[in-house]
């Protein structure tokens, strides 16, 4: 994907991702806990971004939290942004992409070392792209 992602329109988004995708990146969703086949996933290779191809976390930086959410204790340097979400009547640490801005979790410090970083993303905001 090499056409610039920052300039997509609403109705761009929606044609280029699934309704389940654009709902999570476009729209601050979260897909229900359990369902990524991420979650599963442990092989070496890196997850990117479903909306726009870049890179996000490597496989090395995942662990297994036990939420039902694919979880990281770091990003790739630069890869993703974050801001403040005040919606739920609590206030949480957003993560998105940083090339696209599509919304891909929450950050939490309940993680484990090196980091005490959690990075509770949504599998369908991601592809895994195996190693080789
Ligand atoms: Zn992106």
């Amino acid at each position: 994907m090499t056409d610039d992602v920052t300039t997509l329109d609403e109705a761009a988004w929606r044609e280029r991702l699934s309704a389940e995708q654009f709902r999570v990146l476009r729209k601050h969703g979260t897909e229900r806990a359990g369902t990524s086949p991420l979650n599963a996933e442990k092989r070496a290779g890196t997850f990117a971004c479903a909306g726009c191809g870049q890179e996000l976390f490597a496989s090395d930086a995942k662990f297994e939290s036990g939420t039902g959410w694919p979880s990281f204790f770091a990003p790739i340097e630069g890869a993703v942004g974050t801001m403040k979400d005040r919606s739920l009547f609590m206030t949480r640490t957003e993560v998105h992409c940083a090339r696209c801005g599509g919304h891909l979790g929450h950050v939490f410090p309940d993680g484990p070392a090196p980091t005490g970083q959690r990075y509770c993303m949504n599998g369908v905001a991601m592809r895994f792209e195996p190693k080789g």
